[in-house]
């Protein structure tokens, strides 16, 4: 029991998609209560505000200290810091269980016999829809939305694409920049329409997020001709339409005034 007394815990905590107002106020008191943050590359460093001054802060993320932490070192890292006694963070983009292989993390935590609380985050493809405008869900475009890789799109093809098509879903892609390609002709083989629209969203809540508006067939032309860069989500559906509508008018006024 006393050897129990001395562990310390663990915050999966969610950073959000990168605007710090972003954050929650759940995040922000585990912040300031952490004696060691772990933290991913895609968090944007003002969140770390937060944290107390004598705290350690490591990056542990892929462009972070180490070219690819690997993330079985991350869990040992979170076990062995907790097990010392300490209020682990661990700080990861978005919510912390969306492609974020928080549970493996939770896992790791767990079987350790270490308190993990999750505290969740704005995952990229709820900021994404907000900088599009997008509704994600309409009650006469789409009942409901798919967060899915973009990952998959070729060779171990574990998403099954047809299947996500059928559902005439909102689909939010994740991770699919340098895979235009793929998930076009996925998309396209699934049945969708190729002028189905594609809202692509670059750094959703960042000064700096880049909205593009798109269609399945073009898909990949338009990633490489805009220079697309990660992070970005894509937004595919007729819910993506309504907004590339209306930028498309807002251009010949503009164009015409
Ligand atoms: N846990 C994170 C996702 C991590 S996977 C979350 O819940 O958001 C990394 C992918 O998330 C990126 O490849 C990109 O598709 C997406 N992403 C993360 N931050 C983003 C942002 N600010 N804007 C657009 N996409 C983002």
């Amino acid at each position: 029991m006393k050897a129990e007394a001395r562990l310390g815990r663990v915050y999966l905590v969610g950073a959000g998609p990168g605007d710090p107002e972003l954050l929650t106020l759940k995040a922000v008191r585990a912040l300031g209560e952490a004696d060691v943050v772990l933290h991913d590359d895609l968090i944007d460093r003002r969140v770390l505000a937060y944290v107390r001054p004598d705290a350690r802060i490591v990056a542990v993320g892929k462009r972070g200290g180490c070219r690819s932490t690997p993330q079985a070192f991350i869990a040992r890292l979170i076990v062995r810091e907790a097990r010392a006694g300490h209020v682990v963070v661990r700080l990861k983009g978005g919510d912390p269980l969306v492609f974020g292989r928080g549970g493996e993390e939770l896992d790791a935590a767990r079987a350790a016999g270490i308190e993990c609380a999750i505290v969740s985050g704005v995952t990229a493809a709820i900021a994404a829809a907000a900088s599009a405008a997008i509704p994600l869900t309409h009650r006469a475009h789409a009942s409901g939305v798919i967060f899915v890789t973009g990952h998959e799109a070729q060779g171990r093809a574990c998403v099954d694409w047809a299947a996500l098509v059928a559902t005439g879903m909102t689909l939010a892609i994740y991770m699919g920049v340098g895979r235009g390609a793929a998930i076009r002709d996925a998309l396209l083989a699934g049945g969708l329409a190729p002028s189905t629209c594609v809202a692509i969203v670059e750094r959703a809540s960042a000064s700096d997020e880049r909205v593009t508006h798109s269609t399945v067939d073009l898909l990949a032309r338009t990633l490489c001709e805009r220079a697309v860069a990660s992070p970005a989500v894509l937004i595919v559906g007729d819910v993506a339409a309504r907004n590339s509508a209306a930028e498309a008018l807002l251009r010949s006024a503009q164009t015409r005034s």
